[in-house]
This record gives C-alpha cells, structure tokens and sequence, in this order.
C-alpha cells in the first residue's frame, strides 16, 4: 500500500485528532509510510483563519514526534507541510523549506489572487463566476507553481472543480499545457481521495488528468488529505485502481525531499 502523505493536525483550527489515533489508523490501514503535511504558515500573518502561524511550527514538530514516539518503528513517520502558493511566496517558502529537515513539501492553489476558492464560506461568488476564466486563472496559476520547482509534491491538480462548476466540452484543453510544465519540473502530481467525499464526487485530479499525466510519465502520490484520523488511507484501494487503469505502475517515497519508487 502506497505512503499517505497529506494529512493535518489540529494546528490548522479545521481538523481533529490525536497523533496516535492518526498513526494507528495508518497502520491499521496498511500504509507504507506515514506523512504530517498540515498548512503551512503564510506571510503577512495572521493570513487567514485555516492555517497554522509561524509561531506554532515548534508545536507542529512536537506533533510529529508524538506521531514517531507512538508509531515506535512500525513505519516511517515522514514531515512535509502543506504549503499554499501565492502571488509572491517565494522567498518564504524557500526560507521555511531551509529552517526545519523536511522530508518532503505539497504545493497547492486554494488562492486565485485574494479568493479561497475552495473555501464552502464564498460558495456565493462560485454563482457570480465567469466559470472559464476562473478555470484559465486556476490553471496558469497551477502552472507557475509548478514551474517554481519549489515543491515535491503538486497537491489536488483540479481542485478547482470542488463544488461542480466545470466548463463545457473537454477539459484536456485545460490540462495538457499544464501536463506539460509539470513533466518538464520532474515533480510529482498527487492522486487525493478528499474529493470523492465533496460536491465534485471525483477524486482530484479526474481520469483524463491521471492519464495524459502517466502518457507524460509525471510520477504520482496517493493521499487522503484527512482532517481526521479515521480519513487516513481513505478510498486507497479504489485509488489505487484508478491509478493503475490510468497508466500509472509506481507511486513515490519521500525522504529528506529525496524520492525512490515503490510498485503499485
Ligand atoms: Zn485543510
Ligand atoms: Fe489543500
Ligand atoms: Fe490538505
């Protein structure tokens, strides 16, 4: 069974749990390797109201020991972060990557300028929408972040289709040019499972996505991103299948933001 890498602590104020329940649940589960990637501070803070602040980061790496202490050398217990890419983050992201040993980081657009879009509280302004330019906005977007090579790990390619406003036709006019920026970074797309429990009722990314990006040979992760120990290692089975019906024969391991493959 793949590492479950996306997953959060309380420390975000929108998830619950305790370490040990999360790392049991992993275990029981089956997974190769456990990964704490919570939300990552963002400057100037306080930024919003779902992410942890720079001052808890020596809190978060309590957190993750408590995760070690208890998981006791039944699995490798991994330490990432969430990391949002905004307008700008660059210097910042660079700065937290080098203060802490990071096994790996998740890059993730949740922002499209100063929109959470993602976020159930504007699903007003969802209605108000030019449906295609958000999703243009979205995917340049998604792009720059890849071509940043800052990150290990793109997180939830389409997120943007979270409450179901897709455009019409066929969306690989969306994807390919993206595909491409994110074959050429080297770095890996995660398969996450969250969404088959949201408004889209589809894992992020889609089966067109997942394939044209095995065809382009990025690798892949697969998560749950649980806010919840009993999220942990979600739906891993039927992505699974998914993974493999698309083209893809190997998931990734992180370490020290250093990557090996490990068969599907
Ligand atoms: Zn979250
Ligand atoms: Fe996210
Ligand atoms: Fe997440």
């Amino acid at each position: 069974m793949p590492a479950d890498y996306h997953t959060h602590t309380p420390l975000c104020h929108h998830a619950e749990g305790e370490p040990e329940a999360y790392v049991d649940t992993a275990i029981s589960a089956g997974v190769s390797e456990y990964g704490v990637s919570d939300h990552a501070p963002a400057k100037p803070e306080p930024f919003d109201d779902w992410r942890m602040l720079e001052a808890d980061l020596p809190e978060y790496w309590d957190w993750i020991d408590r995760a070690r202490n208890h998981a006791n050398g039944r699995l490798p217990i991994r330490a990432g972060l969430e990391c949002d890419w905004l307008e700008g983050c660059e210097d910042w992201i660079t700065e937290l990557s080098r203060r802490y040993s990071w096994d790996y980081l998740i890059g993730s657009v949740h922002y499209l300028d100063d929109w959470d879009f993602d976020n159930p509280k504007w699903l007003g302004r969802w209605a108000n929408s030019d449906i295609n330019q958000v999703w243009k906005h979205y995917w340049e977007t998604y792009g720059r972040m890849a071509d940043s090579g800052l990150f290990d790990i793109l997180g939830h390619p389409d997120l943007v289709k979270k409450f179901s406003y897709r455009p019409e036709g066929d969306l690989a006019r969306f994807y390919e040019p993206v595909i491409e920026r994110i074959a050429a970074s080297g770095k890996a797309i995660e398969l996450n499972t969250a969404g088959w429990h949201k408004p889209c009722n589809e894992a992020y990314p889609d089966s067109r996505f997942l394939e044209l990006a095995a065809e382009a040979g990025v690798p892949l992760v697969i998560s749950s991103d649980a806010h919840s120990p009993n999220e942990v290692a979600r739906d891993f089975p039927k992505a699974i299948e998914l993974a493999k019906s698309s083209g893809f024969k190997e998931t990734l391991l992180f370490e020290a933001r250093k990557s090996k493959t490990e068969t599907l």
